[in-house]
């Protein structure tokens, strides 16, 4: 029997065998395009106890996460969040003092990026199950995508990588607003959110783009937890920013011509970092450099780097 060699390959032969259109409105993106309502974008994520999230997790954390994953993924869009629908499974004896902690969570979020809650379903289990379906709202011409990429384009990453698992993966901020004010502002011409590491996620989205890039290495902007955890661990800084995942970042490309006036309207508007760390190239492969010297670099980094191939 062959075994499943990763998530992206489960996806892309679920993909291959069913009935799925093509991205924008299929399997491809962070969301997909409603047929029904062109100027919606659906996504949905789930967490199961004991893989995602440890046993005996304040719920509050959990409920921020849930929506505050969807919500990542509408902004890697370019959607405004609109809708959610909630599912769980979870065992009988719970009580509704967890509820009230997890809705506390959720609601942080969803007050502050206006999210009605509008439905879903319950079930038991013997273990947590938890996960939403969110709505979001696209403009005409305005919708990111992983897939337009363009050769010369400069790639940008908000916030700092790494070290998620100290204390952001329960407690990010989905970059909502950023991700509303390049869709009025930029014509961004690809987008993706961090969701599993830098060295993931930009092979999937030079994949989708069928391009390839030059990353600067020096440049990657690195969180203050993976410099604690790589005090402790053996994983080096860059390790830390290109593997840890769950960042809930944004990594875009923008034409060049737009580099100065993003980094200064973004530095009057928002307090998030904003990074440029590398370009967009014809050639399908990821070069590294260090102070504009070519480095090679272990390719071990680089986690989707056989899909890539
Ligand atoms: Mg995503």
């Amino acid at each position: 029997m062959k075994k499943i060699q990763s998530e992206d390959d489960l996806i892309k032969f679920i993909k291959r065998k069913s009935c799925s259109p093509k991205s924008p409105y299929g399997i491809g993106d962070d969301a997909a395009l409603l047929k029904a309502a062109p100027n919606c974008v659906i996504t949905t994520d789930f967490l199961v106890e004991g893989v995602d999230f440890k046993k005996g997790e304040d719920p509050k954390g959990i409920g921020r996460k849930v929506l505050g994953m969807n919500l990542s993924d509408l902004a890697a869009m370019g959607a405004e969040p609109g809708q959610a629908l909630l599912y769980a499974a979870f065992p009988k004896k719970n009580s509704i003092s967890s509820w009230r902690r997890f809705l506390k969570g959720w609601n942080e979020l969803a007050k502050k990026y206006k999210v009605s809650l509008i439905g879903g379903d319950l079930s038991q289990a013997d273990r947590w199950m938890i996960g939403a379906v969110c709505i979001g709202t696209v403009k005409k011409g305005k919708l990111f995508t992983r897939s337009k990429a363009r050769n010369g384009d400069l790639l940008f990453v908000t916030g700092k990588l790494g070290g998620s698992i100290l204390r952001k993966h329960l407690n990010f901020e989905p970059r909502v607003r950023e991700s509303l004010f390049l869709r009025e502002n930029f014509p961004v011409s690809s987008c993706i959110d961090l969701s599993d590491g830098l060295g993931l996620d930009l092979p999937r989205l030079l994949q989708s783009s069928r391009k390839g890039a030059r990353i600067q290495l020096d440049q990657i902007p690195i969180s203050q937890d993976a410099k604690r955890l790589s005090d402790k661990a053996g994983k080096s800084l860059i390790e830390r920013a290109f593997q840890d995942g769950e960042d809930f970042e944004l990594l875009f490309t923008l034409s060049p011509q737009y580099e100065k006036k993003l980094m200064q309207r973004w530095r009057k508007r928002f307090n998030t970092p904003l990074t440029m760390i590398g370009d967009i190239t014809a050639k399908r492969k990821i070069e590294c450099f260090i102070k504009n010297q070519k480095r090679s670099f272990p390719q071990t980094l680089w986690k989707g780097f056989d899909h890539f191939q």
